[in-house]
Parts: structure tokens; sequence; C-alpha cells
């Protein structure tokens, strides 16, 4: 049996609202979008959402929002992927890198108390596997001292903490809809928040700052016996950046957003078989302490510490898995950037990312446990 890592849930759902785009034959930034952002803040439950070209784009213009003066410093969990981190030099601030909390991988608060000092500006917690940082102790204490938090849901789209929808809990949330994600554009991302007026300028910068999109512009004449000779007419005051969302992608993304709740269920159902099967486990070791309820988790790991006999052992018996991942510090780009992050610099190595999406059959489950309890059986020897 051959098991996948990850795998889009994709049906007739998406490709007819592909179809009605074709009608309409407007692919680009359009009206789509707008259906998608509207939708989306109602189920986030926030007053503005922007949708962007990926999840990267969304922390990209997210940080930019609040035009931090440049060599200020962000707080980073050291764990997690390059994009979070890039969004800070991105926009010439310093990445200040804060190690994880031994259980959940997330960023510690502990940690964040020892590294924070007054050049600090905003910190960006990512709910690192789905799994929720304690917003209601993090945001108090970012709060406390002037601190901007930005969220980064790439893991946790739909997901709840204490019953308020990660992604609400900060000042900003960023969402990714890249393809391996818990629901799918291709590729895209959504900012989001209740504070209209901060990110509201955000939809200019992802249209290359031009101040009327083509589509405002179009409805702008149509529908009018007076001729608008300025119909054509836009300004740019700033510089942007080509990160829009197109109608294509949000048309996709209106049809994953339908099913999302039903696919976050699905999901919590696998953990609870894979961890149901791997208790009696000596060796191989939930990677989270996943509590399931109002949930959206997009990894499920386990830790080993005969790591990389065990990816080759999964490999052999044809069962993907993944590392979800190297500190940020040890790549070439961050090396500069290194401090004491002792936790994530060991915990790292134990993590190994086994297959979840929605359309794993309860078969592959089983088999996936069988391979992981063989493994464990022969470690024990
Ligand atoms: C995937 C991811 C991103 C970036 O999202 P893209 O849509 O791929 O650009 C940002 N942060 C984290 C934690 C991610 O996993």
């Amino acid at each position: 049996m051959e098991v996948r890592l990850f795998k889009p849930c994709l049906g007739n759902e998406e490709l007819e609202n592909i179809k009605e785009v074709f009608k309409r034959a407007w692919l680009g930034l359009g009206p789509k979008v707008k259906e998608f952002e509207n939708a989306w803040c109602d189920y986030i439950g926030c007053k503005e959402s922007i949708g962007v070209n990926s999840g990267s784009a969304a922390l990209h213009l997210a940080l930019s929002a609040f035009k931090f003066p440049k060599g200020a410093k962000v707080l980073v969990p050291a764990i997690t992927f390059v994009s979070t981190a890039h969004a800070v030099l991105l926009n010439n601030l310093i990445p200040v890198f804060v190690d994880v909390d031994e259980s959940t991988g997330g960023i510690s608060i502990q940690d964040l108390e020892k590294k924070y000092d007054r050049n600090c500006v905003a910190v960006i917690p990512v709910h690192f596997g789905g799994h929720p940082v304690p917003m209601d102790e993090l945001v108090p204490w970012a709060k406390s001292r002037g601190l901007k938090v930005i969220e980064d849901c790439a893991h946790c789209a739909g997901g709840a903490y204490k019953g308020k929808k990660l992604g609400t809990w900060g000042d900003i949330g960023c969402f990714s809809f890249e393809e391996k994600k818990c629901m799918t554009t291709g590729d895209g991302g959504m900012i989001c928040s209740n504070d209209t007026d901060l990110i509201a300028p955000l939809r200019h910068t992802r249209w290359v700052g031009i101040n009327k999109d083509t589509w405002d512009r179009l409805q702008a004449t149509q529908g009018s016996d007076i001729i608008d000779a300025y119909h054509w007419y836009y300004e740019v005051k700033e510089l942007g950046y080509k990160y829009n969302m197109n109608d294509l992608a949000a048309s996709i993304g209106l049809a994953q957003l339908n099913k999302l709740d039903q696919m976050r269920k699905r999901r919590a159902e696998i953990i609870r078989h894979y961890l149901d099967g791997i208790k009696n486990c000596q060796h191989v070791k939930p990677g989270l302490p996943y509590k399931l309820k109002d949930s959206s988790y997009w990894l499920f790991m386990v830790r080993v510490k005969e790591r990389d006999r065990f990816i080759l052992h999964m490999m052999k018996r044809g069962v993907s898995t993944g590392v979800h991942y190297m500190p940020l510090t040890m790549h070439p780009l961050y090396q500069k950037y290194d401090t004491e992050i002792p936790v994530a610099k060991r915990i790292w190595r134990e993590f190994v990312t086994l297959p979840l999406f929605p359309e794993l059959s309860d078969e592959q489950i089983e088999y996936v446990i069988e391979c992981i309890k063989e493994f464990d059986n022969q470690i024990k020897v």
C-alpha cells in the first residue's frame, strides 16, 4: 500500500464554481474575491478580510500595516515555516527567535518574557500543527508591553481556542490556502482583522498600490447614463505588490469553506484513530497534546527518538512522512539571528509528520498504525 502525506479534498463543488467563473470569463481580482472575503468574515467572525495569493503574502502585508520603524524587533517562534520570519525581514525588521514550549511546540510564553526588550514592536505566534497557542495568556502579555500581535494561522483554518476562532485573538490573523493546508485555493491566503482602518490600506498594497481595482472601475461605468470620463483613472500613492487573490482561486475557496467544518471533523476523527492505535507504543509517542474539540489540526505528528530509522522504515512500507520544521536559525539565512533556543533544538529532532487528510481511508489509517507498531516492536528487542 502507498499512503501519501497530504491530499487536497476536491470535488464537484469546486468544479461547478470554476465553471461559473469561466462562463463569466473574469478570472482576475473581481466579485468572487469579494464574495469569498465576505464569507470568510462571516465564518471567522471578523469585520474585515482581504484575499491574497499566499499565506506568505498575507504575513508580509499584515506586518507592513503597522509601519514599524526600520530595524525594530519582532518576536517569532524558532520552529515554524520560513515565511513567518521572512515577513519580518521583508519589512526591514529584525527577527528575534523565541524558544518553543516543550509539549506543544508553540511559542513559549516564559521565553517571550526573556527575549523581550524595548526594541520589540510585535509578536507572531504560530498555532503549530494546528495546536492553539494559549492566546488568553499571550495577548494580555503582549498588550501590557505595547506589542502588536499577528497570528500565523497557516496550520489551523477554522480552529478555535476557548470558544473563539483562531485568527481573531490578535490584531491581525493570517491564513494560508496553499494546496497542502487545511483548506486550499491552489495557492492563496487571507488577512483578517476587526480593525478595518488598520488593514483597509492593504487592499491597495496587494494590488501594486493602485487605489481602485479594475472591477470597481468597471462597476463605476456600468448602469450609468452619464459617461464617466474618469472611469479609467487611478492613482498610485504607495509602492505595492502583485499579491491579490484572483476570482478563479476565490471560487475554489468558496467551495472549500463550505466543507471546512466537515474536513476539520474528519481530520479530528483520524487523529483520534491514530492516537488510539499507538497508545501502547513505547518508542513512538504523540507529537502534540491533541485536544480535538473545536480543533483544526493540520499535522498529525509523533515523537520518535530513533527518527531517521523510523522514517526509513515507514518509507519502505510505502508510507510518506515529513519533518516540520528544522529551527529557523539552522538555515544559513537566519544563522546570524541565532539565540538560546535549547528546547527547539532538542525536540525538532524527534518530530515526524504522518499522513493526514480528510480522504484518508480507515483501511489506510489501520495500515499506517500497523507499520508504526511493527517499528515499535523492532526497537524493543
Ligand atoms: C504554509 C505556511 C505559511 C505560508 O503560506 P503559503 O500560502 O505557502 O505562502 C506561513 N506560515 C506557516 C506557519 C506555514 O506553514
